[in-house]
């Protein structure tokens, strides 16, 4: 989860909502990082879990992830909690609950949908602390304009 908060904290200084992703491989070996990039990708795809995934996939030649554990800061969307189950990831660890758009614990809850055939094993509350500090000092600095962001 180290490597994820740090992600984070590379993704606010670029001005994105501060989430960072890792997927290890079955070792535990981490094979992809990311970090939110949706403003400089202009795609609202690009959240730090879907660019993990995409890079990992990349990393190993498939189209699955078999094995694999995901650790994200944030609790995944909706889109992102799909993709993983697509991607067959067998363990998603994730830190901050998000009540706003969150698609595991609450609102779409996609791995517990009849229709979900994947569900990967989940740890959830990981330096949660950390990850929603992250998150609050981003969004307070966005509220305060840009004399706020000075700091
Ligand atoms: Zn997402």
């Amino acid at each position: 989860m180290d490597i994820a908060l740090e992600e984070a904290r590379a993704a606010a200084a670029r001005g994105e909502v501060p989430v960072g992703a890792v997927v290890a491989d079955a070792s535990g070996r981490p094979i992809a990082r990311a970090g939110n990039r949706t403003r400089e990708m202009n795609d609202p795809t690009a959240h730090a879990e879907m660019l993990a995934i995409r890079a990992a996939c990349a990393a190993l030649g498939s189209e699955r992830l078999t094995g694999c554990a995901l650790w994200v800061t944030l609790e995944p969307c909706p889109m992102c909690a799909a993709a993983i189950s697509f991607a067959r990831i067998a363990r998603l660890h994730y830190g901050a609950a998000d009540p706003k758009s969150g698609g595991v614990a609450q609102g779409a809850r996609v791995f517990s949908h009849p229709q979900c055939h994947h569900r990967p094993e989940l740890f959830d509350g990981i330096a949660a602390a950390e990850a929603e500090a992250l998150l609050s000092r981003f969004f307070a600095g966005l509220r305060e304009g840009p004399a706020g962001r000075e700091k």
